[in-house]
């Protein structure tokens, strides 16, 4: 039996919070604090007691609740990456890369994964639940506001170590645009076709497309794909790259950007 249960809270445009409960208690973790009146809502109407936050980066659609949830429930415990805690009040760990912490009763670890900020982190929590923020998403990947394509490439060659079966719980509800682009790129890929179709039906009876599976990911996602003769072969057309997976993922978002 499933030792943990998710509850995906849509907040502000697109964003996602999460609430992560143990199915033997009222405690749960909350991932990122995007707005507050949502995620208060779900903690409330699921009877959760919240023990802990886990916060992905810190742009404003992020953190933009924090202050009101820790307002509101001063017991629970921030935690990011090491280099926010002087920067943010409300946070009191810092989690280094591949350190692994029981909160709230779940096994945590911190994977560092620096690109779209140089301080994001996916955190990894049993069972094999991926909180991947702007890093991963659904059929795509964040912007690289402060990072590279080689640090995008080092951070998701992390990411796609993870077994197959890990549940990507991402940042933002941008998946039927990022597979619209990889369908762009590949017309006759089935895989992406059949993950649009299932993205748009979700979409037509109001629903999330979160989570989704690495396993699917591993072979729609376009960034995950660096390795991939199909999709290099597309790439190559546009620039030389050298087969170099940090410039295959930087022309991909590139042509994402202009898409
Ligand atoms: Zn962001």
């Amino acid at each position: 039996m499933a030792k943990t249960s998710l509850k995906v809270i849509p907040c502000l445009k697109d964003n996602y919070s999460y609430l992560l409960s143990q199915a033997s208690s009222k405690k749960c973790i909350i991932v990122d604090a995007c707005e507050f009146s949502p995620i208060k809502a779900a903690i409330e109407s699921n009877f959760l007691e919240p023990t802990a936050l886990l916060l992905t980066h810190r742009h404003s659609d992020h953190i933009g609740g924090l202050a009101q949830i820790k307002d509101l429930y001063p017991s629970i415990k921030v935690f990011a990456h090491p280099a926010l805690v002087e920067q943010i009040p409300q946070i009191d760990f810092g989690m280094n890369d591949g350190e692994n912490r029981q909160i709230g009763g779940l096994n945590v670890v911190s994977i560092h994964t620096p690109c779209h900020t140089i301080v994001d982190i996916s955190f990894y929590v049993e069972e094999k639940y991926l909180f991947s923020g702007d890093t991963l998403f659904i059929g795509g990947c964040g912007r690289f506001f402060e990072g590279t394509g080689e640090d995008m490439f080092q951070s998701l060659s992390k990411v796609v170590a993870l077994p197959t079966d890990t549940k990507i719980c991402c940042g933002h509800e941008y998946t039927k645009s990022n597979l619209e682009f990889a369908h762009s790129l590949e017309p006759n890929n089935l895989n992406i076709k059949q993950a649009l179709d299932d993205c748009k039906n979700l979409l037509k009876n109001g629903k999330s497309t979160v989570p989704g599976t690495l396993k699917t990911e591993l072979t729609t996602n376009p960034f995950l794909r660096w390795n991939d003769p199909n999709l290099l072969k597309i790439v190559e057309g546009n620039l030389e790259t050298n087969r170099d997976p940090g410039k295959v993922i930087s022309m991909l978002r590139e042509m994402k950007n202009a898409f």
